[in-house]
Formats: structure tokens, sequence, C-alpha cells
């Protein structure tokens, strides 16, 4: 069985103008697919290739002679997340049982929308920001490179966003502020995040 790329949740052109159908050719299309087909490759022939992606991650994170398993796996599941965090249309404060618990964990919408942009412009070169929820209390992280908190302890995801300058360059060149900011005003799937509280 070999790891396939998941479908998108939506149409290449959908995120438009917040995120161009040129940036998700590029970073689905290429940038995903790669990790995708590396990850194939990597795993060929030994007994990783009919693991699932969580027990390629879980049996490669922090292993120094498996760092490129780990990357490619890693970031497989990062992405596949990252895509589903977003839709069109969405972003802005959201309602519901989500609602209750921002406001509760971190005072209010706007609390939480500084500390998540913070996070975001604060990851110095390639990685994510990431709500999750630690033990019931939800909290944000962010992380370099291809890591993930689910695997390190640091909570479970709820809801990503990609600060890889190839998530916004073609879009917003150097501007990881004014994506960030779209991301968050326009994009975020409250629903999707929802559901990640279980
Ligand atoms: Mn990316």
């Amino acid at each position: 069985m070999a790891f396939v790329l998941p479908k998108l949740p939506y149409a290449d052109s959908d995120l438009d103008p917040v995120i161009s159908a040129e940036t998700i050719g590029f970073h689905y299309g290429k940038h995903h697919n790669t990790y995708v087909v590396n990850l194939n490759n990597l795993t060929k022939d030994s007994p990783l290739a009919d693991a699932s992606l969580d027990d390629v991650i879980a049996q490669t994170y922090g292993k120094a002679d498996k760092v490129g398993l780990y990357n490619n796996a890693a970031q497989i599941w990062n992405h596949t997340f990252y895509w589903n965090s977003m839709k069109k249309g969405g972003g802005g404060a959201p309602t519901g049982r989500i609602a209750d618990k921002i406001n509760a964990d971190f005072g209010s919408y706007d609390a939480f929308r500084t500390a998540f942009s913070t996070a975001a412009l604060g990851q110095f070169g390639s990685g994510w920001a990431w709500l999750v929820n630690d033990a019931g209390k939800l909290k944000i992280v962010k992380t370099a490179n291809a890591d993930g908190p689910g695997w390190m302890g640091a909570g479970k995801p709820l809801m990503v966003v990609d600060v890889w300058e190839h998530a916004y360059y073609i879009d917003y060149r150097n501007r990881r502020a004014d994506y960030v900011s779209a991301f968050l005003d326009k994009l975020v799937n409250w629903e999707f995040a929802d559901s990640q509280l279980g």
C-alpha cells in the first residue's frame, strides 16, 4: 500500500484571491506531492512500506538516521491538516463550542488572534503555527520545519497555518504578516477545528 496524496477538500481556485490557484498548484501539486513521492521511494521494499503515516512518524521522530523518512512523512501529515484548516469564506471569530473554549482559555477572540499571529510571525524560518488542545486547555504552539505538536507531546492539533515561504511567496512575496492576517480573517475552517476537539 503506497502512501497517497489526499484529495484537497476544495477546488484549486476556491481560496482565491486569498490563496491563488497558482499557489495551490505549486504548494499542493508540487511540494505536498513531492513529499508523497519521496516517502514512497524511501519506504519501498522496507517494513515501513505498509505502515500508516502515523506509524512512520512515530517510528522516525527524533532518530538522526531516519530524518529523511521523518521529514517527508511529517510534512505529508502537516500539509493534509493545513488544507483541512481552511475553507472558502472562512475565518473571523468562530461560534459555538470552539468559540467558548477560545474565550475561556485566551480571554477573547482578539487575544487569541494576537497570540496566534505573534507565534506565526515569530517562527524564524520555516515552520508552522498551531492551535492545539493540550489536556483540555487550548494553546498556541509553533514548530520548526516538519515538526508537529501531536507527536511531540505538545497537544492535539485543532488547526494550523503553514509559514514556510512556499505557502505565501507567490501571493504575498515576503509579507508573511499579510498572509497570516488573511488566513485568520478569511480562511480558517472553524468547523474543522471544532471537530478536532473530539
Ligand atoms: Mn508547505
